[in-house]
């Protein structure tokens, strides 16, 4: 999608610190990071949320979920302890209309609200 910040970054048409990458899906360090670890996974493929995304193609959450289980093993917080999340629309605060997951850790995270 044309004017999509995320679909810019996985064509590499602005800058983001990339973490992982397959054919289908790209992580990068979020820019404004809540904790030591915050990364963010996205499909390649523009899906506006997850709500958005087809039923047949839900085998891409199991995918973004191993890249992330892999980048919390690499960061040494899979121990620790992590969170991963997906903002779906308004009242969950989703900000950005293209489908990712976060994965928060490397410090005590609060109560979820
Ligand atoms: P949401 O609230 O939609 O779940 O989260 C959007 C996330 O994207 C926020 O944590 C925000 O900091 C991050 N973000 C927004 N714009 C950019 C960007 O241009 N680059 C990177 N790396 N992260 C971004
Ligand atoms: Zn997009």
């Amino acid at each position: 999608m044309a004017d999509c910040i995320f679909c810019k970054i996985a064509k590499g048409e602005i800058p983001a610190e990339k973490v992982y990458e397959d054919e289908q899906i790209i992580a990068f360090n979020d820019i404004n990071p809540v904790a030591p670890t915050h990364v963010l996974i996205i499909p390649k493929e523009h899906i506006p949320t997850l709500d958005a995304l087809a039923d047949d193609k839900i085998e891409l959450v199991s995918r973004m979920v191993q890249a992330a289980r892999k980048i919390a093993r690499e960061r040494g917080v899979h121990e620790s302890g992590y969170r991963t999340l997906i903002n779906c629309n308004k009242d969950a605060g989703q900000e950005v209309f293209h489908l990712h997951l976060h994965v928060i850790g490397g410090r005590k995270l609060g109560p979820m609200a």
